[in-house]
């Protein structure tokens, strides 16, 4: 990683409000293991099988693998009432809304946000939708809204997001803001061409509701945009409790086979799963570099991503985003007019 990039990084997540985050992240934990009694369990969010095996625990969470699809899940979770106490209270993401946001918002939007509209865009000029409505569900701070506005491609931007002091400053921003979950939204059926949706689908408790929702807001052959984590992904397998992805607020790990099923299952054609993700190797390599992960019994590995790095980092990384290898997944999938 160059010094260049390294400075980029600290631009996207500046290195003081980072820490003060972290004590937040913490808080918000106990707020959500204060209510572990209420917990339930689900079946794969996936396959909807009941069968599984425990995978690992971290920080109080319980992780476990589908043994008929091999997604990864939290089980039991939160249930959609205590996921809503833990959001409407989150210090976490006040805390995003009020310092960290505001302090990278123009670094975030060149590095994430204009690429995401970009890449968005193309896979509806290529599967050739119609461009009147889109809805981004999950919208946060509004930076992708605004920037599929300037686009200037669709004629109604709608920004769904049911965190108060989020869905305030899509507001101020002057975006169309719905402030609910989506799943609960009441616009008419058939009324939106795209719905995207940008890392909302590992924090929810029925990943098949929202898909649902979606497939009704859709109009026929409309486009459902998303990205999630690939928990099959390089990273994730690799690093498990210590990778970042798996996080108390992740409860949902699909990979390229399960999202496409549920998406079937809903109603979906799926038109293309990819993984273009850019930064695993570099993140287990930081791992190991720091000391916190232990690559000795590793050889392979530590020849790939520190010995001959300078060689084959690149097109390592290059090798596993091809090949659905990568922990950032895309789904682009049309809805059938009929289930
Ligand atoms: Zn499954």
């Amino acid at each position: 990683m160059s010094d260049n990039s390294s400075l980029k990084e600290t631009d996207i997540r500046p290195d003081h409000l980072m820490i003060e985050q972290q004590q937040r992240y913490k808080a918000d934990v106990v707020r959500l293991l204060s209510r572990h009694d209420e917990f339930v369990f689900v079946n794969c969010p996936a396959c909807d099988s009941s069968d599984s095996h425990p995978r690992y625990d971290k920080d109080g969470i319980n992780y476990v693998t589908c043994d008929r699809c091999r997604m990864m899940y939290v089980n039991p979770r939160p249930t959609p009432d205590v996921l809503e106490f833990f959001y409407a209270n989150s210090e976490n993401y006040a805390y995003w809304n009020a310092h960290i946001f505001p302090a990278s918002e123009e670094a975030r939007r060149e590095r994430i946000f204009r690429p995401r509209a970009e890449r968005t865009l193309d896979i509806c000029r290529k599967y050739g939708v119609s461009t009147n409505t889109i809805l981004d569900a999950g919208a946060g701070f509004g930076t992708f809204c605004e920037e599929m506005k300037h686009l200037n491609i669709f004629e109604r931007v709608i920004a769904v997001e049911p965190t108060p002091g989020l869905a305030e400053t899509c507001r101020q921003k002057g975006l169309e803001v719905i402030a609910q979950p989506i799943e609960q939204v009441t616009l008419p059926s058939n009324s939106i061409d795209v719905v995207t949706s940008f890392e909302v689908l590992e924090h929810l408790f029925s990943p098949r509701e929202f898909m649902q929702q979606c497939w009704r807001l859709l109009a026929p052959s409309g486009l459902l945009i998303l990205t999630c984590p690939n928990g099959r992904g390089f990273d994730v397998q690799v690093l498990e409790t210590l990778s970042n992805t798996v996080d108390a607020e992740h409860l949902n790990y699909f990979h390229p086979a399960a999202i496409s099923q549920l998406a079937e299952a809903c109603g979906f054609e799926v038109l293309e799963v990819t993984t273009p993700g850019k930064l695993d190797a570099e993140l287990v390599r930081k791992r190991a570099l720091s000391g916190e992960y232990d690559l000795s019994k590793d050889p392979f590995l530590q020849q790939v991503l520190i010995e001959e790095w300078d060689r084959v980092g690149s097109a390592f990384q290059t090798f596993l985003a091809d090949n659905l290898l990568s922990s950032h997944m895309w789904l682009a999938a049309r809805k059938r007019s009929e289930i």
